[in-house]
């Protein structure tokens, strides 16, 4: 997999699980974003976007280099938290069963002072 190829699936599963949040919490209609998890989206496809770890890392839900601010930074663990395993049932591929994988080891092993 190419850097392009994984930022692009990055996207594409950040979207998805978003959208899974905000259908669930939100109620908005399916494929649509509410105002505040639109906010996020935009967020997160920016951080996507100047990721310098892209190449070594698999997901920024798992990266050790927390580049989201802590506002967003908090939504967005609250949303993977949700959407995470749910994608499991929407998109059961290899690669997000690997990404919920790696990132539910993470939370175990989590050396990431939380505050
Ligand atoms: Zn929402």
């Amino acid at each position: 997999m190419t850097v392009e190829e994984k930022r692009q699936l990055e996207l594409k599963t950040m979207r998805q699980i978003i959208g899974i949040y905000c259908h669930d919490k939100h109620h908005t209609q399916k494929g649509k974003l509410c105002e505040n998890c639109e906010q996020v989206w935009q967020y997160a496809q920016h951080r996507i976007a100047v990721c310098p770890h892209m190449e070594h890392k698999t997901f920024c839900s798992v990266c050790k280099t927390h580049c989201y601010e802590p506002t967003y930074r908090d939504k967005i663990r609250e949303i993977m938290r949700y959407g995470g395993p749910r994608m499991l049932f929407v998109s059961p591929i290899q690669v997000i069963r690997h990404m919920y994988l790696e990132w539910k080891d993470r939370k175990r092993s989590d050396t990431f002072h939380e505050n």
